[in-house]
């Protein structure tokens, strides 16, 4: 089967009759074999039934139609997740369900994996309809910071638009919210040919964004998770003990300070300050327990990560 579309979608079910529509258009035009695997995260609407509707109208040999449909509404990281792994074809092109991402994209995304080699290749909506002041300035900001903690140079890494090799998507593990970062996931996976295509972007003609402004709160932190995981998540003793011997260290100056000035009025017969008014005294106390218990902390984690049945797991490319 030469190409997977996974479509993950939340209360979409107006878009999906004509999504489904366009995207077979375009698949036989270009004589592809494909799927369309449509992930339904817990809608409340009707858009299962759309789906089995397409399913049972449309599927055949070639043309084949699956559907996935969780209890709940577990996200959208979740829904790629399980069409990940659910996925068969050669190339897998992710796209959203709100008529929003072109299906007219996905000949030259198939080209661009299978001729030039790309691991990934994540569309850029560089001309882009959604509202200015709630989606593309911060989304600019976002990506921008993206690019300098990544080293990723992309425009729009959080495009839901995006084609994959196979091996790809079933090596790697979107998580939590980590869909916003998938570029980043399989870089850390080792897959770093990844390229980038200006893609059209259209206005949603039905129903409503799913996502508000708390997406950008949320970015930033879990790409301060991802970094960190990404960093020092085989080894977190050497986060937790580096930071942890630096304030220790601070406090032990603070003590010879402490020392040194009673030491110091002592031998020349002035009034001494009490040890327990002196700031460095406070100082002290504070580092010393701080870099303690980042110590204990970098244990903590180390013995979790003993525990982990991943602990051991690595990505094996070729063996001869
Ligand atoms: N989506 C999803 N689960 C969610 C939220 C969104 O599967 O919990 C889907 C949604 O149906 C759409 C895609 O993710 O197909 C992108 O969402 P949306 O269009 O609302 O994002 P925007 O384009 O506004 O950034
Ligand atoms: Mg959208």
């Amino acid at each position: 089967m030469d190409i997977s579309v996974i479509v993950p979608l939340y209360n979409e079910a107006e878009s999906l009759p004509k999504l489904y529509e366009w995207i077979a258009r375009v698949m036989k035009e270009n004589h592809f074999s494909y799927e369309v695997i449509f992930v339904n995260d817990g809608s409340t609407d009707d858009s299962w039934k759309v789906i089995s509707n397409l399913q049972s109208t449309f599927s055949n040999d070639d043309a084949v139609v699956r559907g996935i449909c969780f209890r709940r509404n577990y996200g959208k990281s979740a829904a790629l997740y399980c069409g990940f792994k659910a996925a068969q074809g050669d190339v897998v092109i992710t796209m959203d369900a709100d008529l929003q991402d072109s299906p007219d994209e996905i000949p030259e995304l198939y080209r661009m994996i299978k001729e030039d080699g790309f691991d990934l290749v994540s569309g850029w909506k560089q001309k882009r309809y959604d509202n200015k002041f709630t989606k593309n300035i911060p989304s600019k900001l976002f990506n921008a910071t993206a690019r300098k903690v990544t080293g990723i140079k992309l425009h729009d890494m959080n495009c839901g638009l995006k084609a994959y090799r196979l091996d790809v998507v079933k090596n790697i593990e979107v998580f939590s919210e980590m869909h916003r970062y998938i570029p980043y996931l399989a870089k850390n996976a080792g897959f770093t040919k990844i390229g980038e295509k200006v893609v059209q972007h259209r206005k949603r003609e039905f129903g409503t964004s799913k996502f508000g402004l708390n997406r950008f709160v949320n970015g930033y932190l879990d790409l301060m998770t991802i970094w960190f995981l990404n960093k020092f998540g085989k080894q977190p003793m050497h986060f937790f003990g580096l930071v942890g011997t630096l304030m220790f260290f601070i406090g032990f100056i603070a003590v010879l300070v402490v020392g040194g000035m009673k030491l110091y009025a002592l031998s020349h017969g002035t009034q001494a300050m009490l040890v327990g008014v002196n700031p460095y005294f406070h100082i002290a106390i504070l580092m010393m327990i701080l870099g303690c218990m980042l110590f204990l902390a970098g244990f903590l984690a180390e013995l979790v990560i003993r525990n982990s049945p991943s602990r051991n797991d690595y990505l094996i490319k070729e063996e001869i």
